[in-house]
């Protein structure tokens, strides 16, 4: 005899495994802003978050260019801004113009590392075995990842997005520890989304989070499955986010060109 379960029932469990995980918004300032521009920017977001209840659970990110990670991390002292990368070497130090490595990071404080954006794979031919060494390494200084996958709109249009995902995922993340998985954030941006206007659907961001964190449970467990904050990337806005995150495998979001004024940045990380 088959059992129905009432989603009324189901309604607070998913609330439950929905509060245990970290809910963030980050922003990918990606190749903008002088340095003026990036600490004023800074300090507007600061300045909103003062009127924003953040809760124990909830935290915001800005990823500014390397260059200005010292000066962005010393402005967010005693605030409620996190500061992340938006890259970093796979090596520890030696002979790489024009790279940083993690204990560079590590020597600031920085927190988190976005790897695996589209735009390094696409524009720097990054591949998954090369994501999955600057995992390994980010992890082993204890520092945290937001990974990246997405699929390219002519994958999208055979069909074999989920296929694509997997295969990123389980190459870059699933050799790792559960208790190293703890420092794993994972955003989905789908590629035909990111700086395009073209957002996902709510829907869309919901099977694809739904089906990344089924593998995780296939993979580890449900429990470290519920744990795993998704993110979504690609065009959100504050006109999107809310009906984005209302969704029960949505966690919050990467954010590029919205990020870039403290408004709107603010106005998404209200939808959280
Ligand atoms: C991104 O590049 O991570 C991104 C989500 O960009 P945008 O919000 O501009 O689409």
């Amino acid at each position: 005899m088959q059992i129905k379960v009432s989603d009324t029932f189901l309604q607070p469990l998913i609330k439950i495994n929905r509060t245990m995980r970290a809910k963030i918004v980050a922003g990918n300032w990606k190749m903008n802003k002088t340095a003026q521009e990036a600490l004023t920017l800074t300090q507007e977001i600061i300045e909103g978050l003062k009127n924003v209840e953040l809760g124990a659970n909830k935290q915001v990110i800005v990823c500014p260019p390397s260059l200005y990670l010292s000066s962005v991390k010393n402005t967010t002292e005693n605030s409620k801004l996190q500061v992340g990368a938006q890259n970093c070497h796979q090596n520890d130090f030696g002979a790489y113009t024009g790279e940083i490595s993690v204990p560079m990071l590590q020597s600031l404080d920085i927190p988190y590392v976005i790897l695996g954006h589209s735009e390094r794979r696409t524009y720097f031919g990054e591949t998954d075995e090369q994501i999955k060494e600057k995992v390994d390494k980010v992890l082993a200084y204890d520092l945290k990842v937001i990974y990246c996958c997405g699929e390219l709109l002519a994958v999208r249009e055979t069909g074999a997005y989920f296929d694509l995902v997997k295969q990123q995922i389980s190459t870059a993340l699933f050799h790792l520890t559960p208790t190293q998985l703890q420092n794993v954030v994972i955003a989905y941006e789908p590629v035909w989304a990111i700086g395009t206007g073209v957002t996902a659907s709510p829907e869309q961001a919901e099977e694809m989070h739904a089906h990344i964190r089924h593998l995780i449970a296939e993979q580890y467990n449900q429990e470290i499955a519920d744990q795993m904050t998704i993110l979504y990337g690609g065009s959100c806005k504050p006109s999107n986010a809310a009906s984005l995150f209302s969704k029960p495998n949505v966690d919050g979001g990467l954010i590029g060109g919205a990020a870039l004024k403290a408004d709107s940045f603010l106005g998404i990380i209200a939808c959280m």
